[in-house]
């Protein structure tokens, strides 16, 4: 039946699944988006806040790749900060609070108003497949729905279990529904599946939490923005507050531990390190007499507050006594109770680094189910996998992102050659090339990656490259530019041997508007100024790696007949299967003899 053909199927409404429903849209290609509930599209079980350190440049980069998380992120923030302002530009991201119904509530209106898009409500219960090749889907309702590609972002709903105390329930976050069929369907399929688990906290009604005896954080409006499309101007910032738990609220979870799912064992899943439970923290940091918490509201309303940095799987009645020892909450009416859930995830080196299975031609993998943590990691991901969809039905070249050009590259490179054994969230220190992977450059940095995939316009292209030119036009005339030692501003700086105006900024304590009167980009101008040294050296650093990326591996190679290669380079180049020496080289355990093995191999005696 027509109506059951697309161009593509993306199972999964989450952040991960819009952005791949909304990039082949972008290229005419008619998309089934089939999720659980279309009214819960892009849902927030988690904090009601996009951005942070490394993730906030995820988004940035999101925008620049042409994907939306940024834009509707922009439309729904009720708060929005610049993290690290006073540190480096590299660590420098942005931060939002965002009205988590009304950023669900958007994209279902731009979903709904997209030609390409058509929204099933149903739950994918297996796949169709032949001869190694995804041909659709089969529904909950026994329905088929056919297709040339196939993209599976189901997040933390796969066989998923939700824990509090020693209660078990077979459920997806928030009471949904849980999506089990299909991960007994990927394993007959040969895919490994893992088990993970993450957590989230209580929420409390406002009109029941005594703010005086709370931190209110006062910020300055700020004019920021995660998306260069948006041109939104936040009117008022919406408060968080800070309070801290004490050495009462880690008695009682001390007392109680063995009351938590985690801790009395029937929680099997691995936990994200870096997003621990309240439970984790105690038990980790017992030195400390006490833990920052931190009150968001969820949406502009402000009823409801999350309490950040109070996730945990214990029952009840111990969230009950241990929430009332924190202060500002002694009286609080709890409206969802925390808890942990464990889902299954695929073993990420199952996939290529265009998020193409190896295993299953035309299926795609994206979000929380390739072992990642986080709306940002996820939706990244998910427009990586509909832009390579994309391209896979074009007959093109998957695009390949690189740990030089964004923290998406290192992303996926990390997923792709090193795998993880627990949930991955992305850090600052994860990305070797962090000084070229900055808030301020993303939009140069993925521009030509957004033309040549049909992402952006060839205006919008432009208008980058033009901004970047009037900024080393001005770096030039900078350098051109000297402050003779007569002039009384070289006598303020004790300048005395006439210097050119950029090694003067390069100086933090200058004062810049001394110097560079209204010009538009003044803070990318200044941190090329002030980093142009470390620059240069990473991008050295980043060319040596490049080479290497650009030297393809013939996929049907046989390691073993490799001489003198390792045995642990053999087994794990097998297992792998890197498409680039670049990549065989960021495999834990190869090592540089091994590449030049694999090269000199390659070149001489390989034949086809
Ligand atoms: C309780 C909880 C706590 C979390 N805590 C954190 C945290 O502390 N830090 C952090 O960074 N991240 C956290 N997260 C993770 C964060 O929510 C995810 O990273 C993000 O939502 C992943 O996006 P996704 O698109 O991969 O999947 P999801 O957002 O989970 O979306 C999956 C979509 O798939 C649909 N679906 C599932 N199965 C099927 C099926 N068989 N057929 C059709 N549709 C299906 C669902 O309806 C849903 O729309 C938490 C998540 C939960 C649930």
């Amino acid at each position: 039946m027509k109506e059951n053909i697309f161009d593509a199927i993306v199972v999964g409404g989450g952040h991960a699944g819009i952005e791949a429903a909304f990039a082949l849209a972008k290229q005419n290609f008619n998309v089934a988006l089939i999720t659980l509930n279309k009214n819960k599209l892009a849902s927030m079980p988690c904090n009601p806040s996009i951005g942070g350190p490394a993730k906030g440049i995820i988004t940035r980069e999101i925008d620049a790749l042409g994907g939306v998380q940024a834009f509707f992120a922009d439309l729904s923030m009720i708060q929005v900060k610049m993290l690290n302002e006073s540190k480096g530009p590299a660590v420098r991201a942005i931060r939002a609070q965002i009205d988590k119904d009304k950023f669900s509530k958007i994209i279902g209106e731009y979903v709904e108003n997209n030609i390409y898009i058509t929204v099933i409500e149903n739950m994918v219960d297996s796949l169709i497949i032949q001869d190694k090749k995804v041909k659709g889907v089969t529904l909950n309702s026994g329905i088929n729905i056919f297709s040339k590609i196939v993209i599976i972002t189901t997040g933390t709903y796969m066989d998923s279990k939700v824990m509090r105390g020693n209660e078990v329930t077979v459920s997806g976050p928030d009471g949904d529904s849980t999506s089990s069929k299909l991960s007994e369907n990927l394993k007959e399929n040969g895919f490994d599946l893992m088990r993970l688990k993450t957590g989230t906290p209580a929420r409390v009604f406002a009109n029941s939490i005594d703010f005086s005896e709370v931190e209110k954080e006062v910020l300055g409006l700020e004019d920021l923005t995660f998306s260069d499309y948006s041109n939104v101007k936040l009117k008022s910032q919406t408060h968080c507050f800070l309070t801290y738990t004490n050495e009462e609220t880690h008695k009682i979870i001390l007392d109680n531990l063995d009351k938590s799912s985690m801790y009395s064992g029937l929680i099997n899943g691995v936990g994200p390190r870096y997003c621990p439970s309240i439970e984790d923290k105690i038990v980790r940091f017992q030195d400390k007499k006490r833990h920052q918490i931190f009150f968001e509201p969820e949406t502009s309303k402000g009823d409801i507050f999350y309490i950040n940095g109070l996730s945990t799987s214990m029952p009840i009645e111990i969230q009950n006594k241990f929430i009332r020892t924190i202060p500002g909450l002694k009286n609080a009416n709890v409206s969802n109770w925390g808890y942990a859930i464990e889902y299954d995830a695929i073993n990420s080196l199952q996939i290529k680094k265009s998020l193409e299975s190896k295993i299953i031609e035309n299926l795609f993998f994206a979000g929380q189910i390739n072992g990642t943590s986080g709306y940002e990691e996820a939706a990244a991901q998910g427009l990586v996998a509909g832009i390579n969809a994309s391209l896979k039905i074009l007959n093109k070249e998957p695009l390949n992102l690189l740990r030089s050009d964004s923290y998406i590259g290192v992303l996926i490179d990390d997923l792709t050659l090193k795998g993880t054994k627990e949930p991955y969230r992305m850090l600052t220190s994860r990305a070797e090339y962090r000084l070229l992977l900055r808030n301020d450059n993303a939009d140069i940095r993925l521009a030509k990656y957004a033309l040549d995939t049909n992402m952006i316009t060839k205006i919008r292209y432009e208008e980058i490259i033009k901004k970047y030119l009037i900024i080393s036009n001005k770096i030039h005339e900078l350098k051109k530019t000297y402050l003779s030692s007569t002039d009384p501003m070289a006598v303020k700086l004790n300048i005395f041997n006439g210097q050119s105006f950029f090694k003067i900024l390069s100086r933090p304590e200058i004062n810049v508007d001394d110097f560079i009167k209204d010009f538009k980009y003044k803070d990318n101008l200044l941190t090329h100024i002030r980093l142009e040294g470390y620059i240069k050296k990473q991008n050295i650093a980043a060319k040596k790696m490049i080479r290497l990326e650009f030297l393809k591996i013939p996929q049907d190679i046989v390691y073993n007949d490799v001489k003198n290669l390792a045995t642990e380079a053999k087994q794990k180049l097998t297992l792998i299967k890197p498409e680039t020496l670049g990549q065989a080289y960021r495999i834990s355990g190869i090592n540089p003899a091994d590449i030049e093995m694999l090269l000199f191999y390659i070149n001489t005696i390989y034949t086809k």
